[in-house]
C-alpha cells in the first residue's frame, strides 16, 4: 500500500486513542496524548523555520521526545538524522555535518557540549529535554547515560537560539499541518553502526519505511492490533530499534515500554512490572537477562515471541531462552541499507531453523552470488555473497556515490555477508567478508569458531579473529570471556575445539578477558581486537 510512514501513526490515534503508545519508568502516554505532543511539535519546529527536505538531528536515549521529534519530523517531511548519545564530539560533528543538519533536539545533560560543538557545524537552534520532565517518581530512577542521577534537571548555560523542551511544547498549539510529500523523498539520513570502519549515511524514503513496516505487519500476522506491548530496549537511534520497537508497534497500535538503559536487570524489571508479549531484542540482551540472577524471580510467560537480529544469536542461547520463557523467538536478518529486515525465521507458521536467519520477507528477493564476480549465483548449500532486492533497499548513501554504485551493482543490494542457502530455502550467515580468515589456503569464518566456543559450559562470549602465522599465513587466535567464577585454561578450550572442527579451524591461542569490545549497539567489534593484535591503537 503506497502510504506515508507518518499515516501509519495517524491511523492508530484514530483506532486506539485511548491505549496507551508509550510507557516511561511507569509514566504513560495515550495515542490521542502522544499525537498532540506531535502536533505541538510540529508548530514548533515550523516556527523555527525547519521546512521540506531539512536535515533534523535527535541526539537522545529512548525517551518520550525521541518518539515525538520523530513523528513531528516525519510529518513535516524533513530528515530526520538519528544520532547515539554516547558518540564523541568527533563522531558527531561528523554525522552533523555529513547530514547538513540545522536543528539539534538533545538531552538537558549535552546540551552545554552541544552548544560549544554548534560552532563548527551548521546547526543553528537546539533544543533540549530533561529526562525529568516525564517522571512521577523522581526517585525511583536509573540516569541512562551517567549512573544515579540526584537531580531531574541538569542546568543548561543561557546561549542564544537554545530552547527548553517543555517550554516550547507547552508554547504552541498543536498543528494539523502535513507536508506534501512524495513516496521516493528522503525521510532519513540513518547512520550504519559503524563495525567495520566509519559509519555511512544511508538514504532511506518514506517508502522504505512504509513498505518494511508492511512487510513486518504481514509477517507477524499472529499478532492482534491494539494489543500488544512491546519493550523498546533497542535503541532508537539505531534503524533496527526504530523500525521494529518503534515504526512497527506504532503501526499495530501497540504500547512499547522505553526502556533508555536496557541492561538485563532493567530489562527484566521492565518484564516483571509491564508483562510485555513481544519484542525485538539483540544478542547481548538475551545474553545478559539469563546471566542476570533477577532471571529467577522473572515470570516471562507474558512474552508470546520474541525477534533477534543484528548479530548472530548463538543456537545455544535459543535453546535456554525459549526453554525458560515458553517464548518463540524468530531471528532475522537486516542492515541499515534495508530498513533493516530482509530475512525472518517464520513466527507462526512453519519451521524455524536455529542459526539461520530464515527466509527472505514478504517482496524481498534473496541470491547468493560468487564471492568474487558478485553476479553469478552459486548452488544450492555454497557459500557466496548475499544479494537482496525489495521496496525497503535504500536509495543510496549520502555523498558517497561511489560506495552507492558498489553496494547498489545490477541493482541488486550486495550485503558484504557470506551466507549459503539451503534446499528449503532457509538462508544462513556464515560471516562479514571483511571478517573472513585465509589459513593455509583455506577459508575460515571466524564465527564457526565462537560458535562452538559458545557450546562450552563455562563460556560466556567469544570472539575469534585471524593473526598472523609462519607457515600457515594466518591462524585463529579466540578471545574468550567466562562465566562468572568459572576458571579454565587455554588448553582446555583448544581441546573443547579439537573435537569439534576440522583441523585449520582450531584456535592456536586462547586470550581471556574480562569483557570483550563491542560497539554501543552491543555488537563485538572484531576489528577492534584484530588492531590490538596487530600493534595499532582501535
Ligand atoms: P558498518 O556497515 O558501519 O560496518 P554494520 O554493518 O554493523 O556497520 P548495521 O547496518 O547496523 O551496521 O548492521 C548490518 C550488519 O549486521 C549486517 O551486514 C550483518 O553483518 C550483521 N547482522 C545483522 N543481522 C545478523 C544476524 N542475524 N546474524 C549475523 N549477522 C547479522
Ligand atoms: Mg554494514
Amino acid at each position: 500500500e503506497d502510504i506515508f510512514i507518518a499515516d501509519f501513526l495517524e491511523r492508530s490515534v484514530r483506532r486506539f486513542p485511548d491505549n496507551t503508545a508509550l510507557i516511561f519508568q511507569g509514566f504513560k502516554v495515550s495515542y490521542r496524548e502522544l499525537d498532540t505532543m506531535v502536533r505541538s511539535m510540529v508548530a514548533c519546529l515550523r516556527g523555527m523555520g525547519v521546512k521540506k527536505g531539512d536535515s533534523v538531528a535527535i541526539l537522545l536515549p529512548n525517551v518520550i521526545p525521541c518518539v515525538v521529534a520523530y513523528y513531528a519530523i516525519m510529518r513535516l517531511g524533513a530528515v530526520a538524522v538519528m544520532n547515539n548519545p554516547l558518540y564523541t564530539d568527533r563522531e558527531l560533528t561528523h554525522q552533523f555535518n555529513d547530514s547538513g543538519a540545522v536543528l539539534l533536539i538533545t538531552l538537558d545533560l549535552l546540551a552545554d557540549r552541544m552548544v560549544s560543538l554548534r560552532e563548527h557545524t551548521g546547526i543553528k537552534k537546539i533544543i533540549y529535554t530533561s529526562i525529568g520532565d516525564y517522571l512521577p517518581f523522581p526517585k525511583n530512577i536509573l540516569f541512562p547515560l551517567v549512573g544515579k542521577r540526584k537531580k531531574m534537571a541538569a542546568s543548561v548555560a543561557p546561549a542564544p537560539d537554545v530552547y527548553r523542551w517543555k517550554e516550547v511544547l507547552a508554547t504552541h498549539a498543536p498543528s494539523d499541518f502535513r507536508e506534501e510529500l512524495h513516496l521516493d523523498d528522503v525521510a532519513m539520513y540513518q547512520y550504519t553502526g559503524g563495525t567495520t570502519g566509519v559509519s555511512k549515511g544511508v538514504m532511506l524514503t518514506h517508502r522504505n519505511l512504509s513498505y518494511q513496516v508492511q512487510q513486518l505487519t504481514s509477517w507477524f500476522c499472529g499478532l492482534t492490533h491494539g494489543e500488544e506491548l512491546f519493550i523498546g530496549g533497542l535503541p532508537l537511534f539505531h534503524i533496527f530499534g526504530l523500525t521494529t520497537a518503534l515504526n512497527f508497534p506504532v503501526t499495530m497500535g501497540a504500547g512499547i515500554v522505553l526502556v533508555p538503559k536496557p541492561q538485563g536487570a532493567q530489562l527484566l524489571e521492565a518484564i516483571r512490572k509491564f508483562r510485555p508479549t513481544f519484542s525485538p531484542l539483540v544478542p547481548t540482551m538475551y545474553i545478559s537477562m539469563m546471566h542476570d540472577p533477577a532471571i529467577e524471580k522473572t515470570d516471562l510467560s507474558c512474552i508470546k515471541g520474541l525477534f533477534s537480529g543484528s548479530a548472530p544469536l548463538p543456537v545455544e542461547v535459543i535453546r535456554e531462552f525459549e526453554t525458560r520463557s515458553g517464548a518463540v523467538i524468530a531471528e532475522g536478518f537486516g542492515m541499515t541499507e534495508s530498513s533493516p529486515v530482509t530475512h525472518i525465521n517464520p513466527f507462526d507458521g512453519g519451521p524455524r531453523k536455529a542459526g539461520s536467519i530464515g527466509i527472505p520477507i514478504s517482496n524481498t528477493d534473496a541470491r547468493i552470488v560468487d564471492l568474487a564476480d558478485g553476479v553469478t549465483e552459486v548452488p544450492v548449500g555454497q557459500v557466496g555473497e548475499l544479494v537482496v532486492r525489495g521496496p525497503q533497499v535504500m536509495k543510496g548513501y549520502l555523498n558517497n556515490p561511489e560506495a552507492t554504485a558498489e553496494a547498489l551493482a545490477e541493482e541488486w543490494l550486495h550485503t558484504g555477508d557470506i551466507a549459503r542457502m539451503d534446499e528449503d530455502g532457509y538462508f544462513s550467515i556464515v560471516d562479514r567478508k571483511k571478517d573472513m580468515i585465509i589459513s593455509g589456503g583455506y577459508n575460515v569464518y571466524p564465527r564457526d569458531i565462537d560458535e562452538v566456543l559458545y557450546e562450552h559450559p563455562k563460556v560466556q562470549d567469544a570472539c575469534s579473529i585471524g593473526v598472523p602465522h609462519a607457515h600457515r599465513g594466518e591462524a585463529v587466535k579466540a578471545f574468550v570471556v567466562l562465566k562468572e567464577g568459572e576458571t579454565a585454561t587455554e588448553q582446555e578450550l583448544i581441546d573443547f575445539c579439537s573435537g569439534k572442527l576440522a583441523k585449520y579451524k582450531w584456535p592456536v591461542a586462547v586470550e581471556f578477558r574480562d569483557e570483550l569490545p563491542r560497539s554501543t549497539v552491543g555488537k563485538i567489534l572484531r576489528k577492534d581486537l584484530r588492531q590490538e593484535v596487530m600493534g595499532q591503537t582501535p
